[in-house]
């Protein structure tokens, strides 16, 4: 969200910067079993945004005072490589990676069934190689597809996309210049079989009827994310 004005304009007879409609993703590409030494890991791109996810665990944990005596402990981190972004960002945590590292457990746990495995560790690992918008939702998407590959059991798989507004139009999967400019925007996350929503922040101001249309927009696009995830874990053992 910003109070700048963009340069350019963001919409054109009803298409985006990149050629897409208000409710269209952008080209998405995941694959599991990338990082040979984690116990499970995968690759998602949505556009120009591309991600790693690895997951080591569950493992006994050897800290005796951070053990969890009925469930696993669930670690996650998110980072963004120096050469992730234009201008090159300081290594190092933030402010902004450490809120994105809790809001993505907060995000994964319902989904893990953690309880099996109390007194040990999971470590989620989230590694943006590549920022152009919706970093956080293309993690968790890759996160989750981590954790099912390291046969992790799981409720069900997250979905997470996002949805925002730009010059008072409703899109979904903002890309990086929509990110910076955008009225408002939301990261959702949930699970699609019983649509039990994991993660929603919003940033910028909305109607209660437009944040209701997006999440719609998202849960209906979510789909194909679901189908794409699915594919991508099926395709593994295929081989
Ligand atoms: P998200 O990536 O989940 O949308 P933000 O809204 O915080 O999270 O960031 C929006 C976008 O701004 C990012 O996807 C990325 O393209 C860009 N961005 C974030 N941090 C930096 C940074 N340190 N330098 C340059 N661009 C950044």
């Amino acid at each position: 969200m910003s109070l700048k004005k963009p340069e350019e304009k963001l919409l054109v007879d009803g298409k985006r910067i990149d050629g897409r409609k208000p409710n269209e993703l952008r080209k998405i590409e995941m694959e599991v079993g990338v990082i040979p030494n984690a116990n499970g890991s995968a690759k998602v791109a949505f556009g120009n945004t591309i991600v790693v996810a690895a997951v080591y665990g569950p493992r006994t944990l050897h800290s005796k005072h951070l053990q969890l005596y009925d469930r696993a402990l669930l670690l996650c981190r998110y980072n963004m490589a120096p050469f992730s972004v234009e201008e090159r960002k300081s290594p190092g945590p933030s402010r902004r990676s450490i809120e994105i590292s809790k809001v993505t457990r907060l995000a994964l746990e319902p989904a893990i069934f953690l309880e099996e495995y109390p007194q040990t560790v999971i470590d989620v690992y989230i590694e943006v190689i590549q920022a152009d918008g919706s970093t956080r939702v293309t993690g968790i998407n890759a996160a989750s597809l981590a954790l099912a590959d390291a046969g992790v059991p799981m409720r069900d798989l997250i979905v997470a996309l996002s949805g925002g507004k730009i010059e008072d139009t409703l899109i979904i999967d903002l890309c990086g210049k929509e990110d910076n400019y955008s009225e408002a925007d939301i990261p959702l996350a949930f699970m699609p079989r019983n649509k039990e929503i994991t993660l929603l922040q919003m940033d910028g101001r909305l109607e209660p009827k437009e944040v209701k249309k997006i999440l719609k927009m998202i849960v209906k696009a979510g789909e194909k994310i679901y189908e794409e995830q699915k594919k991508a874990l099926r395709g593994k053992y295929e081989e």
